[in-house]
């Protein structure tokens, strides 16, 4: 969590670090912060609040002048959002800055001994004990700061991405990561660097980045080629400079009034790129390099594991059913947060998928280093190329679907979906599972699913009217049986995440187990009822709260007649194959709840509390 940036080189910094944050800004926005250095004095601006609050201290309180310079944008683990905690902030002797991205878990040790040492503290947060150890290293041992830092992060436990800088020897910015991201955006002729949590705050001035592995740091210094090391036994390494795919357009909102609904609007196209060279039409086949290649692993599995958390945790709920149903390969589906800490039976014979989009979730990265200990074979579904995951993972798939910066993932979740289902029928036709001429037809079927997509979009308005009736709900149940039981869980994940409505996903059934005794007359109730599933069952469900007056918003298959008659609201989605549905019956749950969430006025593409790729545990 929290976006870092940092400049050094020719250009006014401070622009280049405000637009950059800006960019950042969904990684962590609860304060924000940054040092510009203007060649004699190191002017510090930090404040609770967005990059906006930022941009108005700096106009009152400071100097904005400077070649050098850090920003930060915070995701609060230590240290209430306040100014103090936020960072960069400053060692005792005020010559070292510090932006960091993770938590220092030894922190409270370390500091307890440099207060004893004679060292106090004016914030509450963990990067401020860092920034001291290092300072004390380096005066101990008399040495530059790139030792002191690499001396002190060996002594520290936990996660971190770093970005320092040292005004006695300002020309160079010294950066780290464990377990955090960290990209530098190389210059051209080494005249000018960029540091930052990932490249999107410097492609408008370079397409040549380094990306920092685990236990790397590198010490960047204008006019010079950068020089990376292992932090742990100071081995030098040559750093592989990527060319960046990445262009402008994708980052920004191109005419919609937030990232979550240009993001709702692209999935079409996102899907599109998720099949381009997989799912090749003209010869009836599906091609995936890493299931190719290891098709033997994925055929002698005993079983399939899905570890992710959040929306990617649905999605492989879905994948679920999805592999069972094609491939008739058992899977578990895991909180990869439970996952990693509960000791589980893993075997040389179980393949591990692991899904994030961003790459980088501190959770599943460790449920994939465990599974790699225990001899699993690990397979990365993520959307961010190069991302930390895509590294671990001994084969993987990226959905493509391009930067997603709305915080409430939408095309992430169901171009994972599509990955996986590509993977399911892949495997399907390689086990036998399924006949060929099924086989087409789900293929068929598949490359239908953008141009259905672009046609349900149309019920955009039709949305809006639904949702204005319900802004002032304050609970929310979401209903779907089979393939959608997930989908109903996104969608009440969706609305909670972005109005603050409190909403539950359940299985329709399992409805009078519990939920049904919250139903009444201020209740709404979404459910997914397509004709193809448990159709009659959900039919069923839906007449048991139509008796207790509850409000139905039902999403239903074009055609149907007999939900229209009980729902208060129906919402029809195109006809398709049951098991590729959830990628049509996610979209007007998205939209529901991305209406609600602007009529309540609420930041749909910030939600509180709320940071896109979760780095810490
Ligand atoms: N642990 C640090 C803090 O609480 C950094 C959090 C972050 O990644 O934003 O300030």
């Amino acid at each position: 969590m929290c976006g870092i940036t940092g400049y050094i080189g020719f250009r006014e910094a401070y622009p280049v670090i405000i637009k950059g944050l800006q960019r950042l800004e969904y990684r962590g926005y609860d304060s924000a912060g940054v040092m510009l250095y203007d060649g004699k004095n190191i002017n510090l601006a930090k404040t609770k609040g967005k990059v906006s609050d930022l941009q108005e201290k700096v106009k009152q309180e400071i100097s904005n002048q400077g070649q050098i310079g850090l920003g930060h944008t915070r995701w609060a683990t230590h240290g209430i959002p306040n100014d103090i905690n936020s960072h960069p902030h400053v060692s005792q002797s005020g010559d070292l800055v510090i932006v960091h991205n993770g938590i220092i878990e030894n922190y409270d040790s370390i500091k307890q001994e440099l207060i004893s040492r004679g060292y106090s503290f004016k914030s509450d947060t963990d990067t401020e004990v860092l920034i001291n150890l290092i300072q004390e290293v380096k005066e101990k041992y008399q040495v530059k700061l790139g030792k002191a830092v690499q001396l002190a992060l060996k002594q520290v436990i936990g996660a971190y991405a770093i970005a320092v800088f040292d005004k006695t020897k300002p020309d160079e910015i010294v950066v780290g990561r464990l377990g955090s991201p960290i990209a530098i955006g190389v210059g051209e002729d080494y005249k000018e660097f960029f540091v930052a949590s990932d490249a999107s705050p410097f492609i408008e001035y370079t397409k040549d980045a380094i990306y920092l592995e685990d236990e790397e740091m590198a010490i960047i210094k204008k006019g010079r080629e950068v020089k990376v090391r292992k932090i742990k036994d100071d081995s030098e390494i040559d750093p592989d400079i990527l060319e960046l795919e990445l262009n402008l357009e994708q980052i920004e909102k191109g005419g919609y009034e937030h990232f979550m609904l240009k993001e709702i609007h692209e999935q079409p196209r996102a899907i599109t790129d998720t099949f381009r060279g997989r799912l090749l039409m003209d010869q009836a086949i599906i091609k995936m390099a890493g299931v190719e290649d290891n098709m033997k692993k994925f055929l002698n599995a005993d079983r399939i594991i899905i570890v992710a958390c959040g929306t990617s945790w649905h999605a492989g709920l879905v994948a679920e059913y999805i592999f069972e149903e094609f491939a008739r390969i058992p899977v578990e589906v895991e909180y990869a947060s439970e996952f990693r800490y509960r000791n589980p039976v893993i075997t040389e014979k179980d393949v591990l998928i692991a899904i994030s989009q961003s790459g980088e979730t501190a959770d599943t990265l460790a449920a994939i280093k465990l599974a790699k200990e225990k001899g699993a074979f690990v397979f990365g579904v993520c959307n961010v190329v190069g991302s930390s995951i895509a590294r671990e993972t001994h084969a993987g798939a990226y959905t493509h679907a391009g930067p997603e910066i709305g915080v409430a993932s939408t095309k992430a979740f169901t171009t994972q979906i599509t990955v996986l289902s590509l993977m399911a029928l892949r495997l399907a036709r390689a086990k036998g599972t399924m006949s060929s001429s099924v086989y087409r037809l789900h293929l068929q079927e598949m490359e239908m699913i953008p141009q259905k997509i672009e046609k349900l979009l149309a019920i955009d308005e039709q949305v809006k009217g639904i949702a204005k009736k319900y802004l002032l709900s304050t609970n929310c149940l979401y209903l779907g049986r089979g393939y959608n039981f997930p989908v109903a869980l996104e969608g009440a994940l969706k609305l909670k995440e972005i109005s603050y409505i409190h909403a539950e996903g359940y299985p329709a059934a399992e409805m009078k187990h519990g939920p049904i005794a919250l139903i009444d007359d201020r209740m709404p109730v979404v459910v997914i009822a397509t004709n193809k599933g448990h159709y009659e069952k959900v039919v069923s469900n839906i007449q048991e709260i139509k008796s207790r007056n509850g409000k139905i918003i039902a999403v239903v298959t074009e055609g149907d007649t007999t939900v229209k008659d009980i729902a208060d609201h129906t919402i029809e989605i195109p006809e398709t194959e049951e098991a590729f549905s959830p990628l049509l019956t996610t979209i007007p749950l998205q939209l529901l709840s991305y209406h609600i969430a602007v009529m309540r006025d609420c930041n749909v593409d910030q939600p509180r509390n709320l940071a896109k790729s979760v780095t810490v545990e």
